[in-house]
This record gives structure tokens, C-alpha cells and sequence, in this order.
């Protein structure tokens, strides 16, 4: 045992890792329990594509609907789902709900759309996700290439030789493919000119200070351009401005999602967005 300071100290300091163990535990059980009862859902957000304003698709985003603490947002529970493997089961209901949401839209009468799920680090190793992957759009009859996966930079990189593996597997289905969060993990230029995917969703953290901060700047204007001449497209995420969009009109980013346009929304919510394919923007008047 680490003992630092006295014994005071020393006791305070397993109060609050036993406060920690302890909320962890219940989270884990709450967990457990959200998936027996079937407690998520998924928000959509919006994706606009640069040249015409309109709503390209949308991001499918995992929401807990918890008994007691309401709706609860992935950064509170993915770490843990991700620790205890509970993330597969959780995945897999967020896969198969995006995929029957976009066949009832597209039933519904609907612009055709792209939705995008994201897959964790864990559930991209599975060994049966192409299965998963053929029976729900089998299951749902939507296009391969109307669903996009998203796989992080840090994911795609744990064990880069597989990734391509995987990736190609995937893109040989016909689905569309992401590499989310860019910037953040370390890819190298010579993996990512190997990645075989369809489009690099530029991490928020660059393009929050993109009209002000000459480094974010240029590190965004950098890897659109790097995106472009491998013959990817580019999705900014986190765009909250009329400033941030113009810059990346300027840098030719072919996709942006963000607060600006909308946050996520509950499938009831977006459809309106949908129904007009389009987002009130600076975009649709210039
Ligand atoms: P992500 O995939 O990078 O998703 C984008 C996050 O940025 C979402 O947070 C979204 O609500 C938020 N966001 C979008 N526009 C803006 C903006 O303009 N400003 C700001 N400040 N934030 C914005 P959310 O919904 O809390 O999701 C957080 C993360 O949880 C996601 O990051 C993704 O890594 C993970 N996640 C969400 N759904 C799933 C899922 O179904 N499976 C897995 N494995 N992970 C998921
Ligand atoms: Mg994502
Ligand atoms: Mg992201
Ligand atoms: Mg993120």
C-alpha cells in the first residue's frame, strides 16, 4: 500500500477510491440491466455536404435512457461498456436500430440518406461483426453503401495490419467507410494512404479555434488538402459557426456537422430536417 502523508491521509484517500469502486459497480450494474431492458437509443445529427447545403446523412449517436438519471450521453458509460466488453451487445442494438430507422425513413418516402454508426475499438476486432453486418442489411434491405461505420484513428491504429484487413472486408460489402476523430491518434502518413476508406472526419478539438488559431488552421487546411489528393472526402465535426464554416468553404471540406446546423436530435425531431433535406445555412444562399 502507497502510504503518503499520515494517517489521515491515508484514510481519506480509500474513502474516495472506495466512493469510485463503488459508483463504478453501479454503473456497471445499471448497465447490465439498460441492456436487458432495452434503455437505448440513438440520436441523429445532421451531415451537410458542402456543395449543395443539403443533408447528406446523418450520425447515428448512442443515448441511455436511464430510470432514474434521465438521458445519459456516451461519455459516461462507453469507457465502461468498452472495459467490461458490455459495448458489443450495446453496439449491436445501435447498428440494428440505425439500419431499421433509415429503412422506415426510406419507406416513409424519404430522400435517400447515408446514416453513420460508430463502432468501438472492441466491436471492430470482433470476429463476427461481417456477419452482423450482412444479416442487418439483409434483414432491414437497405443499400451497403447507405450505411457508414466509424472507426477512430486510435482504433484503426491499436493494430494497424489488421485494420486494413478489417476495412477492406468492409468496403468489399459495399459500405462506406470513416475514419473518425483525425488528428487525435497518430496515424501515420504511409497507414492512412493504406486505410481504405471512403472519408476522415477532422477530430472538433481543431476545428474549434479554425478562424482564430493559425496552427488549427493550418493543420485543418493541411489534412483536407493530404484527404483530397488520397482521393478521400472530409467531414468536419464540431462546426458552431458561420466563421468556421466559411473558412472550411474556403479549404474545400466536402462535408460539415456541428451545432451550427444541429445538434442531435430523436428520430421525430430530425425528420423534418430530412423531409426538406436541408439545414438552414450561409451555405444554401451563397
Ligand atoms: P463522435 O463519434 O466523435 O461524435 C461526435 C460528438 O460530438 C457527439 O457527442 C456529438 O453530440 C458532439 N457534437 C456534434 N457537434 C458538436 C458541436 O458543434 N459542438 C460540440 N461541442 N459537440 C458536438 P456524443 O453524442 O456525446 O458522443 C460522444 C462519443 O461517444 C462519440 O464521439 C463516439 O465516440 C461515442 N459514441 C456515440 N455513439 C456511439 C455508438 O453507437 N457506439 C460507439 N462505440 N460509440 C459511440
Ligand atoms: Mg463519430
Ligand atoms: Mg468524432
Ligand atoms: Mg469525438
Amino acid at each position: 500500500h502507497a502510504k503518503a502523508g499520515g494517517r489521515n491521509n491515508f484514510q481519506f484517500f480509500t474513502e474516495e477510491m472506495n466512493q469510485t469502486v463503488q459508483e463504478r459497480l453501479v454503473l456497471e450494474g445499471d448497465l447490465r440491466v439498460a441492456i436487458e431492458r432495452g434503455e437505448f437509443l440513438l440520436h441523429y445529427q445532421p451531415q451537410i455536404e458542402m456543395s449543395t447545403g443539403r443533408v447528406i446523412g446523418v450520425e447515428a449517436l448512442l443515448r441511455w435512457q436511464h430510470p432514474v438519471h434521465g438521458l445519459v450521453t456516451p461519455d459516461r458509460f462507453i469507457p465502461v461498456a468498452e472495459e467490461t466488453g458490455m459495448i458489443v451487445a450495446i453496439g449491436e442494438v445501435a447498428l440494428k436500430t440505425a439500419c431499421r430507422q433509415l429503412a422506415a425513413w426510406l419507406a416513409a418516402g424519404l430522400p435517400p440518406l447515408r446514416v453513420s454508426v460508430n463502432l468501438s475499438a472492441r466491436q471492430f476486432k470482433q470476429d463476427n461483426l461481417p456477419a452482423l453486418l450482412q444479416d442487418v442489411l439483409r434483414e432491414t434491405g437497405i443499400e451497403s453503401h447507405l450505411l457508414e461505420l466509424e472507426i477512430t484513428e486510435s482504433s484503426a491504429m491499436e493494430n494497424p495490419a489488421d485494420a486494413i484487413l478489417h476495412l477492406r472486408g468492409f468496403r468489399e460489402m459495399g459500405v462506406e467507410l470513416a475514419i473518425d476523430d483525425f488528428g487525435t491518434g497518430y496515424s501515420s502518413l504511409s497507414y492512412l494512404k493504406l486505410f481504405p476508406v471512403h472519408r476522415l472526419k477532422i477530430d472538433r478539438s481543431f476545428v474549434k479555434d479554425i478562424d482564430t488559431d493559425t496552427d488549427d488552421a493550418e493543420i485543418a487546411a493541411a489534412t483536407i488538402a493530404l484527404a483530397h489528393t488520397l482521393g478521400k472526402e472530409v467531414v468536419a465535426e464540431g462546426v458552431e459557426t458561420e466563421a468556421q464554416c466559411r473558412f472550411l468553404q474556403g479549404q474545400r471540406c466536402d462535408i460539415l456537422q456541428g451545432y451550427y446546423f444541429s445538434r442531435p436530435l430523436p428520430p421525430e425531431e430530425i425528420v423534418p430536417y430530412l423531409r426538406n433535406n436541408a439545414v438552414p445555412s450561409p451555405l444554401v444562399r451563397a
